[in-house]
């Protein structure tokens, strides 16, 4: 009887070590900073600052949703408000609203860049003002870490003076006109979790130009400790800042950011020099000015069915490939949320397809993807 092998498995996206990482973990062992602080943490805040052109203040957290639930506390989010977010989005990005007892309300996505509409946008502000209920913060992401269209977003928001959280957790290493993501709203969150660009293996950050907003967040972050010899507290405080362990990691990775956005940006090359030639296969391009750190590599194909014959067959390869984000109106549990939509998130779910996208794939690997689905396309 004929045995047949399985291929080994690729991943979607895996983490990728540098190798100086274990060095900084080291370093916290043998100094017995085991703690939610320490020189790691001190450091990882400072490389985060340098990369984002230091403009910002950094604080680290133990997530990137810890990172947006404070986030949204420090904008004054709380019982009964509504807040605005991108339905084309990952559920993180939306339920710390619940958390805080506020309503999330979603907006569609534009095709440009897959991420929030300015015309929804304006239309769900000024039906909030109608109501007598203007909402409390926007919540906008730069998707697959596509930047979101920021000067349009910007100016809606400004117009209307509502505040902007916005979600670079997939978009570090993206930039908008030369300045880097994670700098454009009045607070911005990071993630490290084990499938981002970089990883802590769980982690996050919030960024802002404000000092405040830094300084609270780590407040809050720390138990909402008042400053007495004793334990004192004035305000309910959260157990959400980062580790000094992981903060090594996140030292080592830092390091070798700009390697793995070359190396995802040249995945995404890779796909649609050998894919682009297929009428069944759009990818989404940079409109000028826009910098993607091609975090995942997507693609449209034309169907549902379509896309459900390539998952398919890579999966039968042992190839991990992954619908877009389902949006979030459409989730269960958001299924009663207040949404404006016209059918373009609810598409790209439809047909879109995220392919294996790792800093660490191989080119046998890269070729492996390829190969599956010319097979099924041809
Ligand atoms: C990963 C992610 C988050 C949450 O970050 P965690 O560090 O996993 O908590 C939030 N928003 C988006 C868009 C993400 O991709």
């Amino acid at each position: 009887m004929k045995t047949v092998s399985t291929p080994t498995k690729i991943w979607l996206s895996s983490p990728h070590m540098g190798g100086t990482e274990q060095d900084y973990v080291k370093e916290a062992f043998d100094t017995n900073w085991i703690a939610p602080l320490g020189p790691n943490v001190n450091a990882f805040e400072q490389a985060i600052k340098e990369e984002l052109g230091n403009t910002v203040h950094v604080a680290a957290l133990s997530s990137g949703t810890a990172a947006i639930h404070l986030g949204l506390e420090l904008l004054g989010v709380g019982k009964g408000d509504d807040v605005i977010c991108q339905s084309f989005t990952f559920s993180a990005s939306a339920n710390p609203i619940s958390y805080l007892g506020a309503q999330p309300v979603f907006v569609d996505s534009e095709l440009d860049t897959w991420n929030m509409s300015p015309e929804l946008l304006r239309k769900a502000i000024e039906s909030g003002i109608k109501e007598g209920k203007k909402p409390k913060a926007i919540i906008a992401v730069h998707l697959y870490g596509m930047p979101y269209k920021v000067t349009e977003i910007k100016a809606i928001a400004d117009e209307f003076q509502i505040p902007v959280l916005e979600d670079s957790a997939e978009a570090l290493g993206s930039s908008y006109h030369e300045m880097p993501c994670g700098t454009f709203g009045d607070i911005g969150i990071l993630s490290f979790n084990g499938n981002k660009i970089i990883t802590t293996s769980g982690g996050g950050a919030l960024v802002s130009k404000n000092r405040t907003y830094a300084e609270k967040a780590v407040f809050l972050a720390t138990q909402a400790r008042d400053e007495a010899p004793h334990y004192q507290h004035s305000n309910i405080g959260y157990n959400y800042r980062m580790s000094n362990v992981l903060a090594g990691i996140g030292r080592g990775q830092m390091e070798v950011l700009d390697d793995r956005v070359k190396a995802r940006r040249s995945n995404h090359h890779y796909y649609k020099e050998q894919l682009g030639q297929f009428e069944e296969i759009e990818f989404l391009n940079e409109p000028n000015g826009y910098f993607s750190n091609r975090w995942l590599s997507c693609i449209l194909t034309p169907s549902f069915e379509i896309r459900e014959k390539l998952r398919l067959a890579l999966l039968n390869e042992n190839v991990e490939s992954r619908p877009l984000w389902k949006p979030l109106h459409l989730q269960p549990i958001f299924s009663t949320a207040k949404h404006f939509v016209d059918g373009t998130s609810a598409s790209l779910f439809e047909r879109g397809l995220c392919l294996p996208s790792g800093s660490n794939l191989s080119n046998e690997d890269l070729e492996r993807v390829v190969i599956t689905i010319k097979t099924v396309l041809s």
